[in-house]
């Protein structure tokens, strides 16, 4: 075990050791050479501890915090040990100190996961077969602050896979490395350890990481890649490529229910990471024509907004599962219109005199202001699209969103709806986001999108809904369902 007086060289030995012991003998030097910290994460053969050695080379930090306030529950007896100290937070802490004159030092504890997978499943959570579901939360303890070169390292028993939301620095045998990005501690993320398949699709040079949970019956593995393959394409029809350069996605079949994908979410611990919960005992082509798996890849678009402002998340990926699936041929123009109309309708009828979209987005799961603030916040998407195109040639919503990804993508911090529109009016020399912001987020109103509805040549809603080729801004709408040039190939 290093002392206090290991150096980075101990860390290549850590890792190069741990490599050689499950057969793979590499030298060292590829594994982790440069890194400051390095988190070392066994599982015990009967899948119920995580032992974990996070060692620190450089800048011992004064306090570790845990992502959640139960996880000092599943912290086994002693604590963090620490030399000879040994270190047990109080009930309910989020942080322990640390006290040392050594500026580098390695600290080893375990947890017991497999309770911590139990007691999330019965909050809410799921779980299927073996596997081991579990938020990094309630076992991870690390600085609040982490290193750029932070490395966490799972060894798993033979055939025993992980999904997490960093990014893979690489996989072999039975050896995950992850980079631990600098997200807040507290920031929700799921993880999965058991023995699932994991699929890796290239898009829009991105690789996403998709793991399929083990289940009863089990998912066609086969059809299920291809369904994420296909959604994930769709959303690089927005700017040619895909938003982020890695993300998790994290399937989990549910068994039969009323609908084919009845959830899904995007959690930004680590790193943004989608997660679907779905129908395995339906055909596929029920989950593609299901809307949820673009919408919430539609999500890694935009920066972690404030939940307070879930018009603009909400809003955007709404537009957006319907604009990409068209320009994916996934629908066609004419139902892309007939959903974003209909969806208009239902906000309407939820919008209430005397409460702006503010308060509804704030007050969204209490009370239920769900249809309100969505298609608020597609009707201002549409209507931002719409002005940055009569604005100037070249310009868009794809084009801002596509220099929002290049500056600001992956953002390690929440955002405000007024930050991100600020920026995005910024990048693209205009003053159409906040503006709209400003009409829109006190008011009282449904955006006004039925004048421009009808200049986009938009007639009519449900079956009889029909597209005029002769409207004055024809040619815009049929531009905003199509994809743009295949950028070069390089
Ligand atoms: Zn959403």
């Amino acid at each position: 075990m290093p002392n206090a007086a290991a150096s980075r060289a101990v860390a290549a030995l850590i890792a190069g050791l741990s490599i050689a012991s499950s057969g793979y003998a590499e030298p060292a030097t590829a594994y982790a050479s440069a890194s400051s910290q390095v988190y070392r994460v066994e599982l015990s053969a009967d899948w119920s501890r995580l032992t974990v050695e996070a060692c620190f080379f450089e800048d011992l930090p004064k306090r570790l915090h845990a992502g959640s306030d139960e996880a000092y529950k599943y912290l086994e007896a002693p604590g963090i040990r620490h030399g000879t100290q040994t270190l047990a937070p109080p009930q309910g802490a989020l942080s322990v100190a640390l006290e040392s004159e050594s500026q580098t030092a390695c600290l080893q504890y375990s947890v017991a996961v497999r309770a911590a997978a139990d007691a999330s499943r019965r909050e809410g959570g799921t779980q299927s077969g073996d596997t081991l579901v579990v938020s990094p939360g309630l076992w991870l303890w690390r600085p609040a602050q982490l290193p750029d070169d932070a490395l966490l390292q799972f060894e798993l028993p033979q055939g025993v896979n992980v999904s997490a939301p960093w990014p893979i620095l690489q996989r072999r045998g039975n050896v995950t490395q992850f980079r631990l990005t600098n997200t807040p501690p507290s920031w929700p993320a799921r993880m999965a350890i058991g023995r699932f398949p994991t699929h890796e699709i290239a898009v829009g040079g991105a690789t996403l990481h998709l793991a399929i949970l083990d289940a009863s019956p089990p998912a066609d593995d086969a059809a299920v890649t291809a369904w994420l393959d296909e959604a994930a394409r769709a959303v690089t029809t927005l700017y040619g490529r895909f938003p982020l350069s890695q993300a998790q996605l994290l399937l989990t079949p549910i068994g039969r229910q009323p609908e084919p994908v009845p959830w899904g979410q995007v959690l930004r611990g680590g790193r943004p990471a989608a997660h679907l919960f779905f129908d395995q005992t339906r055909p596929s082509r029920e989950w593609r024509n299901d809307w949820t798996a673009v919408h919430e890849l539609a999500h890694m678009l935009l920066p972690y907004i404030s939940r307070r402002d879930a018009w603009l998340s909400e809003g955007f990926a709404t537009y957006y599962q319907n604009v990409l699936r068209a320009r994916a041929g996934l629908i066609s123009e004419t139902d892309a219109w007939r959903k974003l109309v209909a969806g208009f309708g239902r906000g309407q009828r939820g919008t209430r005199r005397g409460i702006s979209l503010d308060d509804a987005s704030r007050a969204m799961r209490r009370e239920r202001t769900f249809m309100r603030v969505y298609w608020s916040g597609a009707a201002i998407a549409l209507l931002a699209d719409t002005q940055l195109r009569q604005s100037d040639a070249g310009m868009s919503l794809d084009e801002a969103l596509s220099r929002l990804a290049r500056c600001c993508l992956p953002s390690p911090r929440m955002w405000t709806a007024r930050q991100a529109f600020e920026r995005m009016d910024e990048l693209t020399g205009n003053d159409v986001f906040v503006a709209l912001a400003e009409q829109y987020r006190g008011s009282d109103q449904f955006p006004d999108v039925d004048d421009l509805l009808l200049r986009l040549g938009v007639i009519g809603r449900g079956d009889t809904l029909s597209l005029d080729d002769d409207a004055e801004l024809a040619p815009l709408r049929r531009a905003l369902m199509r994809a743009p040039p295949e950028p070069p190939a390089h």
